[in-house]
């Protein structure tokens, strides 16, 4: 699932592909990210549609038309935003693709996604949009502080690790980057919020920061099947340390070895002599 060193990347991939192209007209071959939208009313909505800007906030893409219009896109499990300089015809080529954006230069922007529980929502003014309200502090904001994370800790009755993927309380962290952070932070992810030490607090905070620096530098992760907006995979996930390195010798610590336990439907990789 892309996570935001991901969404960047595409963010990134997408600003130098799509910024000043004209839709000239939109494909639909599945209609399940679009909701509650027809594909009528997309096309109408995006059709002559100028792209002006791309922004991310948490793991959501915003995508705004010089008109004050806008898209606002969540890859969730396997979508992904390919362009492609020219149109695509061929049915293995095709094989995935829910959505094409044409544009009158004839080049185009596919949205795949095998599992199709991504979503495209249409906003016609780009200010109010409901999913940026409830996203929480972003990783490399100023604003996000030791004291914001112990308040945000004290208040709740979960492990830290599940405190963590709140996307309320830190914006676009998933499994794969907070099992990275609370490893190099050196703080167990069963540790229950309320217990987090000041100390704990800000090293979390400043291994969050390595951890998507790191990962942004890098074009992301592709441990499944994550892919840039030109279909090139990331180069992170040969940094990770602790996510599926199950049986590894700790890279911290001499005895310590990775251990991988279910917590809250996810798997949590942890070495459980030096994160306590
Ligand atoms: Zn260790």
């Amino acid at each position: 699932m892309p996570e935001l060193p991901e969404v960047e990347t595409i963010v990134r991939g997408l600003q130098k592909r799509i910024i000043g192209k004209t839709i000239s007209g939109v494909e639909v071959l599945h209609p399940k990210p679009l909701g509650q939208t027809t594909p009528k009313e997309l096309e109408r909505f995006v059709r002559s549609q100028v792209f002006r800007k791309v922004e991310r906030f948490g793991k959501y893409i915003h995508m705004q038309f010089a008109s004050g219009k806008s898209l606002v896109c969540h890859l969730r499990m396997t979508g992904k935003y390919i362009y492609s300089s020219a149109n695509v015809t061929k049915a293995e080529e095709r094989r995935h693709i829910r959505i094409i954006f044409h544009f009158s230069d004839q080049s185009c922007l596919l949205y795949k996604d095998l599992r199709i529980f991504g979503t495209i929502k249409l906003y016609a003014d780009g200010v109010t949009i409901a999913e940026k309200a409830k996203q929480g502090r972003e990783p490399l904001s100023p604003a996000l502080t030791t004291a914001y994370l112990l308040e945000k800790a004290r208040r709740r009755q979960v492990a830290i690790k599940i405190l963590l993927l709140d996307q309320s309380v830190i914006a676009g962290l998933g499994n794969i980057y907070v099992c990275e952070i609370l490893f190099r932070a050196r703080v167990s992810p069963f540790l229950s919020a309320r217990d987090l030490s000041s100390a704990q607090a800000a090293r979390i905070i400043e291994a969050t920061r390595e951890v998507i620096k790191l990962a942004i530098k890098n074009n992301g992760t592709s441990v499944s099947d994550f892919r840039n907006v030109d279909d090139k995979e990331g180069k992170f996930q040969n940094m990770l340390l602790v996510y599926q390195k199950t049986g590894a010798a700790c890279a911290h610590c001499t005895g310590g070895i990775i251990q991988r336990e279910k917590q809250g439907q996810r798997s949590t990789f942890f070495c459980p002599v030096c994160q306590v």
